[in-house]
């Protein structure tokens, strides 16, 4: 296995959460979350129009730390994606790293994704074939850095093209209507292990309060880096 360089030298990813940008007690979702009239699901006590996506979906508020130019500042949360800064990424097929355009060529946008676990031989794009992400694209430059300095990815990954990239739905917290009127987390929720809610199931995902979209490759053609340069 090779061994990620140094993250103290690797660019911060323009979508990862920095520390200060963690929600104040005002903003905790408990304390701003209500029933929609009709049971329909979640909604804001004050909601404006930045609080749902296009698909009309409820978005997590959490601040931003920026600075004049727009650039998140603050030291990095590694694990951690700003929910406003990964869907305007994944959204506008942005670049996870720098927030630059996305490379892309007739194949498609290019997208990089963990080496499936267990898999010996020889990846084939029918493997990914439908691969559901919520990491959005990157440009050619920072594939490269990518690959060698983001843990999951030294590990094993491999470097997509997908040619038809649609939005299929988000990740996030799942809530519903407790007995005593008020709205609540669903128990039991594990980050980890989150799969997305898709957009087509409207019952479900009007309770989930949304952290990061979701989009499903199709039309895959597995690239190398070198291709790139
Ligand atoms: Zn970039």
């Amino acid at each position: 296995m090779a061994e990620a360089l140094p993250r103290s030298r690797m660019t911060i990813p323009y979508i990862t959460l920095r520390h200060g940008e963690e929600p104040s007690e005002e903003l905790a979702p408990t304390a701003q979350l209500v029933v929609r009239p009709g049971r329909l699901g979640i909604r804001y006590l004050w909601e404006s129009r930045e609080d749902r996506d296009v698909r009309g979906v409820l978005w997590a508020r959490i601040p931003q730390q920026l600075d004049r130019d727009g650039r998140p500042v603050g030291a990095p949360r590694w694990a951690y994606v700003h929910p406003v800064r990964q869907r305007r990424c994944m959204l506008l097929q942005r670049c996870q790293v720098c927030g630059g355009r996305a490379d892309r060529t007739d194949a498609g946008y290019l997208y990089l994704a963990q080496a499936p676990e267990g898999v010996t031989g020889l990846l084939r794009p029918e493997m990914f074939e439908g691969h559901e992400t919520a990491q959005p694209p990157v440009c050619a430059v920072h594939a490269q850095e990518a690959v060698k300095r983001c843990p999951p990815l030294v590990e094993g990954h491999v470097v997509l093209r997908a040619a038809e990239t649609r939005l299929h739905g988000v990740l996030g917290t799942r809530y519903f209507l407790h007995s005593s009127g008020a709205v609540m987390e669903v128990p039991g929720q594990d980050d980890t292990s989150a799969e997305a809610v898709p957009y087509r199931d409207a019952e479900a995902i009007r309770w989930v309060l949304a952290t990061s979209l979701v989009r499903k490759l199709r039309g895959i053609t597995i690239t190398d880096l070198g291709e790139l340069l």
